[in-house]
């Protein structure tokens, strides 16, 4: 008996261990944040449409002293009203952090830093986006030819906060929050999958020099409001620039409004 009642209580000991051990695998228990790791376009339908996901939630992380213009956020609310289906709610986060201090950053950097500040990650009927805006530039920028943001895997992007303020900066320059709300929207259409990343081209309107981007002069999706070069000539008296038809019914097509 005494034996048995022995072993019972390694038993139960065992038992306790085990029960312990799951806690804390619990507890340290990693986000999935697989969802959020995919390349650029993948998710297209996925935020243009209410099948899988009826809300999306932004997070904005901005580095100190680079806060997006209340403006810029006011107009790409509206674009994201005007293009996606979310019935469940579009909400827009916004939070500081400091500096890197890596600028000027390429892509990999920024998207080591998404690693240490994003916070917010797609789950259940809710999909996430991460937007950062940098206190620097692309270090690949030229003189003429100098990167405003981009948009680098399915459900992230980067605004060149740093840039966009020296070029707003310049004679005859758009307003800032014009500047801002026009590259937002612009990036944000990339992750909508245009044009043809992720989301079907449904006439001839890509432009063959740039990938992802239209052929249509005056769409949003001109390379050259990505490249700050061209966006004096399409930001014009405080209107920034919307899509063509082309671009919106590539959209409609995939799922969006
Ligand atoms: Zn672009
Ligand atoms: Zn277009």
């Amino acid at each position: 008996m005494l034996k048995i009642r022995q072993l019972a209580g390694y038993l139960l000991v065992f038992f306790l261990l085990i029960g312990c051990t799951d806690d804390n695998s619990e507890q340290k228990t990693e986000i999935d944040k697989s969802k959020n790791l995919l390349s650029l376009g993948a998710s297209a339908q996925d935020i243009l449409s209410d099948q899988t996901y009826t809300s999306i939630t932004i997070e904005i992380v901005y580095v100190n002293g680079y806060a997006p213009n209340p403006e810029a956020i006011t107009q790409f609310t509206k674009f994201l009203k005007e293009r996606i289906y979310k019935p469940d709610g579009i909400e827009i986060t916004q939070r500081s952090v400091s500096s890197s201090g890596q600028a000027p950053f390429d892509i990999d950097e920024v998207a080591a830093i998404e690693k240490d500040e994003r916070s917010i990650y797609t789950v259940g009927d809710e999909i996430a986006i991460y937007i950062y805006f940098a206190d620097g530039s692309n270090e690949d920028d030229e003189d003429n030819k100098f990167v405003l943001g981009s948009a680098y895997r399915n459900t992230s992007m980067v605004i060149y906060g740093e840039t966009i303020n020296n070029f707003s900066e310049r004679n005859n320059a758009p307003e800032k929050e014009d500047i801002q709300a026009a590259v937002l929207n612009h990036e944000f259409a990339h992750l909508l999958g245009l044009v043809d990343l992720g989301t079907e081209p449904q006439s001839d309107h890509k432009d063959d020099d740039n990938e992802g981007h239209c052929n249509v002069s005056g769409c949003l999706m001109q390379s050259s409001i990505e490249f700050g070069s061209g966006i004096v000539d399409v930001i014009d008296g405080g209107n920034i620039p919307q899509l063509d038809a082309a671009c919106i019914d590539d959209l409609r097509a995939n799922g969006g409004k």
